[in-house]
């Protein structure tokens, strides 16, 4: 029997010219011959069995620096045998603002790719040095404005609580973001990891009530330039919203090529580190159910009774539960995150995995 597969891709592209400060990603300089790169994601696919992927519904290309690939490896990449697009496809590229060159732009609209998301994260040229992000403000808004030119759908990202940034000046990074008119926004709370330059140094991580402020903030900002929060770091316009992510989100399966990708297929979960492990069928259902709590569509136990029958014992605690957190305030009435219930959507999520009351 061939193992199982899925029609969402995700790969890792492992390069970076440098080193953000907040970064624990697994990633490191490209090689002298990056487009050869393609050809280990092809013979990890092969070894791992995954040939033929279904023709697929969504392509993200992440990193690291996806554009360090350059013109030539997109193109190979496109070619190479390792997936073929249905109809409708979704393919999105990550890109970091120094990296937007016209020949890229144009290779990449040339091979079908239908999005873009650019690693903005401030548009404080100060912030942006002490993040060791190696682009400007005006960089960003230049590769912003070109990559649109070609391909509509880019959408930036952004990072919420960096060390400095005063809530006057993450209000003028919202404000220059906004006036952009983007279809889609992205916007990660700042943690610190150990592993970062930052986490080494000791850097300390930003105060939690300042952060649920400016993530709130950005919030409410979007909203009201008709960016909607879909999911917990998430803004988007009607139709917008990243299919492959919600595909996760929604519990489904998707495969991932390249150190440090993820995968989940059927009841086997592949961490970052190649490590393979088998749950449960019951761990298996909870984990991929829960994952739609962080959705704006709400979280309703009912709607997942022909999915998950497995849980269908604890939905009558959830529901008590569910209650209890609309009560306070961290559920709106339809089962959607508040603000409040963004800011402790772990809290939220532990609390329905506790097993139902015995008796
Ligand atoms: S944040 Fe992105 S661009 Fe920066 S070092 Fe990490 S992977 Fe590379």
């Amino acid at each position: 029997m061939s193992p199982p597969t899925a029609p969402h891709l995700y790969l890792h592209v492992p390069f970076c010219t440098g080193r953000c400060a907040y970064c624990a990603f697994r990633s490191g300089p490209p090689p002298p011959h990056p487009e050869r790169y393609v050809d280990a994601l092809l013979r990890e696919a092969e070894a791992r069995g995954l040939l033929p992927l279904p023709p697929l519904h969504t392509l993200y290309c992440g990193g690291g620096t996806p554009a360090l690939l350059g013109p030539r490896g997109f193109r190979r990449l496109a070619r190479a045998g390792l997936f073929v697009l249905a109809r409708h496809a979704e393919w999105t590229v990550e890109l970091h603002p120094a990296a937007v060159t016209p020949p890229l732009l144009e290779t990449l609209a040339e091979i079908g790719v239908t999005r873009l998301s650019i690693g903005v994260q401030s548009f404080d040229d100060a912030t942006l040095a002490r993040c060791n992000r190696r682009h400007t403000a005006l960089q960003a808004h230049a590769a912003i404005a070109r990559a649109r030119a070609v391909i509509p759908d880019t959408g930036i990202d952004l990072i919420a609580g960096l060390p400095g940034v005063s809530p006057t000046l993450w209000a003028e990074t919202l404000r220059q973001t906004v006036t952009l008119g983007l279809p889609h926004v992205s916007v990660y709370a700042l943690s610190i990891e150990p592993a970062s330059a930052w986490g080494r140094a000791g850097v300390s991580p930003p105060d939690p009530d300042a952060l649920c402020d400016a993530v709130a903030q950005a919030a409410d900002t979007l909203a009201a330039a008709g960016l909607r929060r879909y999911e917990t770091s998430n803004h988007a316009r009607p139709g917008r919203a990243c299919r492959h992510n919600l595909n996760t989100w929604h519990g489904g399966d998707y495969v991932g090529l390249g150190p440090g990708a993820c995968s989940r297929l059927g009841r086997l979960r592949r961490d970052g580190d190649g490590r393979e492990e088998r749950l449960s069928a019951e761990d298996d259902a909870l984990e991929r159910a829960l994952t739609r709590l962080r959705l704006a569509t709400g979280f309703h136990p009912d709607r997942l009774r022909t999915r998950f029958p497995i849980l269908v014992r604890r939905f009558p605690h959830w529901e008590r539960r569910l209650a209890r957190f609309r009560a306070m305030g961290f559920l709106s009435p339809a089962n959607a995150p508040t603000t409040r219930g963004h800011e402790i959507l772990d809290a939220l999520e532990r609390a329905l995995l506790e097993p139902p009351p015995q008796g």
